[in-house]
C-alpha cells in the first residue's frame, strides 16, 4: 500500500516526535491537536530538535527548511479526509482514543490505516468501534521518538497481514526498527518496564531510599542508563498511572496494583519533567 500522507494525532511528548521522524522520512505531515497552542508547542519542539541537529553540523539548514514545510497543523479532524495513515498519540485514556478511532472511522477514506501508538491498552478493543478493525494497528514508539530506535508493532485480533507489512516497511523507512508483539495489556515493553518504575515508587513510599538513592542503586548496581524515578519522570507520571491501571485491569492481578504515592502525585498535577515537578524539580 502506498502511504504518502499521515496524520499526527496529539502533539504532545510522543506525537512531535513521530511528526518529526515522519516529515524526516519524506511523508507529508499533519499535527494536529485539539487547540493551536498544542500544535505550537510541538512544532516548537521539533523545530529545537532540528537547530540542534545543524548546529552538530548533521543537517543543513535547507533539509531543516524542508523537513519543517512538510509538517501542516491542524485543529479540525476533518483535516484527515485526506491522509493514508493516521498515528494517534493522545492522551493514554481509553474513552478518549474510542472516540477518536470512531471519528476517524468517518472521516478517513476507505483505504487509510488506522494506527495508535498505545502504550498499553489492548489493539482490538480499540479497533472495535471502528468498521475496519483490519486496517487498525498498534505502533508503539519508545520515548523520544527521533532517538529510540524501537518500535513495537502490535495486530489487532482482525489485522491482516497487508496493513502489518505495510506498518513494518515504513517503520523501516523511518530508521526504526519494528519488533512484532502479540495484543495483551502492555505488551511486551511496559509489562515488565512499569512494574519496575511501580515497585520504586513503592520504595520511595515506604521510605526505604530517596528518588536519589533508589536511581543511583539502579544505575550503577544495575547498569542502567537512567533511573526508574528518572525515567518515570520523563514519561510522564500520568501516563505510568494509566499504564498500571491497564496492568491491573487487564490481568486482574493485584501485582500490577498502582503504588499510592503514583495516584497522589498525578493528583496534585505533578506529572514529572513535562509539567517542572515529578519525583525530581525542573525549574
Ligand atoms: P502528552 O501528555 O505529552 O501529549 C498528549 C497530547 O494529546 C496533548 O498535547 C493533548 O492536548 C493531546 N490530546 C488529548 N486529547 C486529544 C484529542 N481528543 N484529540 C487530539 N489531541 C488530544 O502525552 P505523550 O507522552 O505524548 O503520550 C501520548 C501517547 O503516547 C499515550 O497514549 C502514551 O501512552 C503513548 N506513549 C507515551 C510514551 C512516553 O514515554 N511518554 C511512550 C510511548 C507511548
Amino acid at each position: 500500500m502506498n502511504v504518502q500522507k499521515i496524520m499526527v494525532i496529539g502533539a504532545g511528548q510522543m506525537g512531535s516526535g513521530i511528526a518529526q521522524v515522519c516529515a524526516m522520512a519524506g511523508y507529508d505531515v499533519t499535527l494536529h491537536d485539539l487547540k493551536p497552542e498544542f500544535v505550537e508547542r510541538g512544532l516548537g519542539t521539533i523545530n529545537k530538535n532540528l537547530s540542534r541537529q545543524v548546529e552538530k553540523g548533521r543537517m543543513s539548514e535547507d533539509d531543516k527548511l524542508s523537513i519543517v514545510n512538510r509538517i501542516s497543523s491542524s485543529t479540525e479532524l476533518s483535516n484527515a479526509g485526506g491522509v493514508d495513515l493516521v498515528i494517534e498519540a493522545a492522551v493514554e485514556n481509553m474513552n478518549i482514543k474510542k472516540k477518536i478511532f470512531e471519528q476517524l472511522d468517518e472521516i478517513t477514506p476507505a483505504h487509510t490505516i488506522l494506527a495508535t501508538n498505545t502504550s498499553s491498552l489492548p489493539i482490538t478493543e480499540i479497533a472495535a468501534v471502528t468498521k475496519r478493525p483490519e486496517q487498525v494497528i498498534g505502533m508503539h514508539f519508545m520515548n523520544p521518538v527521533p532517538v529510540m530506535k524501537l518500535v513495537e508493532i502490535i495486530r489487532g485480533l482482525a489485522t491482516t497481514d497487508e496493513v502489518y507489512n505495510t506498518i513494518e516497511e515504513i517503520t523501516r523507512k523511518l530508521e526504526k526498527v519494528p519488533v512484532e508483539v502479540n495484543d495483551f495489556p502492555g505488551f511486551v515493553s511496559n509489562r515488565i518496564l512499569m512494574p519496575m518504575i511501580n515497585e520504586a515508587i513503592y520504595t520511595v513510599y515506604e521510605g526505604v531510599a530517596s528518588p536519589e538513592a533508589i536511581d543511583e542503586v539502579m544505575k550503577l548496581g544495575m547498569n542502567h542508563p537512567m533511573g526508574p524515578l528518572t525515567l518515570a519522570d520523563f514519561i510522564g507520571l500520568d501516563t505510568c498511572l494509566y499504564i498500571m491501571e491497564t496492568l491491573h485491569e487487564g490481568f486482574g492481578d493485584d501485582k500490577y496494583r498502582p503504588c499510592p504515592l503514583l495516584r497522589k502525585y498525578v493528583k496534585a498535577g505533578w506529572l514529572g519533567r513535562k509539567t517542572g515537578r515529578g519525583f525530581y524539580s525542573y525549574e
